[in-house]
């Protein structure tokens, strides 16, 4: 990661970059903020520019210290963050055991919530945590000297799972550090940290991110410029959120497009063309397609209304009530109870494993046949 991989943040740049020129890096630092203002990202730029071998404004990103960090193999990088026990690894987890799935979130995502980890590892019903047995693996991988670099690297994302007696191994090493050894913790709720470590450290408060840099940064991904526009709208000076808003936009599309061509085939009585179109429905996830069936009920609920002319209460978005002006017609007092029914119907069968193909399929006919009966 190199500073110009991070989001905005330019102020907090040049003074880290300037920590290095003038040779008062601290060996313990908290960056401290919400994980969408860029903590961790920052803390891997700042790493890696404190131990690239050709920096200048930025760390290089070729010298062969770099090329080892940009693959988050560097033997004096470490890391430690919270984890718990998977169906996998069943007894003392610690960092080590999911390191190989840490670098692959950071490639894949490089801003990510602690929630987001958690699902990542499949954990998401348990709390992560950094253990005592993790902390004296700590002490371990300290004790020895730097082996490429002028420093060795400990970076502890999330301090506040440290528990009581881990958080105490680790001050230990905060107060009498290791030779040549420098801490960058990335917490987001300070008030939870250890007092005794918090004061420790040299705090770098991470500020809101500015809307022009958000825009920026999403102008890389594929999406329209109005939808950035409002996800950096939206995002309150938080990359994760602008990123989170544009997934369910994105969502809501996709269930839109697949709506409207269920109700096309439908109304043509394509037969074929709906057996296609279950098997793609199939195919796509049982989150995605819990998501459609949630999305088709509210279409026929909201079209219903729309057909009875009390446009006031509608609830559709711009795209939806365009298509819907003319779709409403065909949701009446005749079928809408009993679509309504057959939709929701799928939703717990989907939520239990049911084969969805077979699910899909026998709704796909039932609508077609409510869907063509006289108006
Ligand atoms: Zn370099």
């Amino acid at each position: 990661m190199q500073f110009k991989d991070v989001v905005g943040q330019k102020e907090l740049k040049e003074k880290l970059v300037s920590t290095v020129r003038d040779g008062r890096v601290s060996h313990a630092q908290l960056f401290e903020g919400s994980m969408g203002y860029g903590g961790l990202p920052m803390a891997l730029a700042y790493a890696q520019f404190i131990s690239c071998r050709n920096r200048g404004d930025d760390s290089c990103g070729t010298c062969p210290s770099c090329i080892k960090y940009n693959k988050l193999i560097h033997p004096d990088l470490h890391f430690v963050f919270p984890v718990n026990t998977t169906k996998k690894i069943k007894d003392k987890p610690v960092s080590n055991d999911f390191l190989s799935q840490w670098r692959e979130i950071i490639f894949e995502r490089k801003y990510f919530t602690e929630q987001d980890w958690y699902e990542f590892i499949g954990i998401e019903n348990k709390q992560g945590i950094i253990s005592a047995y993790e902390a004296d693996k700590i002490l371990t991988k300290l004790s020895f000297k730097p082996f490429e670099s002028d420093y060795k690297i400990m970076i502890v994302w999330l301090p506040e799972r440290l528990n009581q007696t881990s958080a105490n191994r680790l001050l230990k090493l905060i107060e009498e550090p290791p030779e040549h050894t420098v801490f960058l913790l990335v917490a987001e709720n300070a008030n939870r940290i250890l007092p005794t470590i918090y004061s420790r450290t040299q705090r770098i408060r991470l500020q809101t991110l500015k809307e022009d840099d958000i825009v920026e940064a999403l102008k890389k991904l594929n999406f329209t410029e109005q939808e950035i526009f409002t996800a950096s709208r939206l995002s309150e000076g938080n990359y994760i959120r602008a990123i989170q808003s544009l997934q369910v936009s994105e969502s809501a599309k996709l269930n839109l497009d697949n709506f409207m061509q269920f109700m096309r085939l439908s109304y043509k009585n394509d037969i074929l063309g709906l057996m296609d179109w279950a098997e793609m429905m199939a195919s796509s996830g049982r989150e995605r397609q819990k998501s459609f069936l949630g999305f088709a009920e509210r279409m026929v609920r909201e079209n219903f209304i729309l057909n009875k002319k009390i446009e006031d209460i509608v609830y559709l978005g711009f795209d939806e009530l365009e298509w819907a002006r003319k779709f409403s017609a065909f949701i009446n007092d005749r079928n809408v109870a009993e679509l309504y029914k057959q939709l929701n119907i799928c939703i717990p069968q989907i939520s239990q494993n049911g084969n969805a193909k077979i699910i899909f399929t026998d709704l796909a006919l039932k609508v077609k046949e409510l869907i063509r009966g006289k108006n």
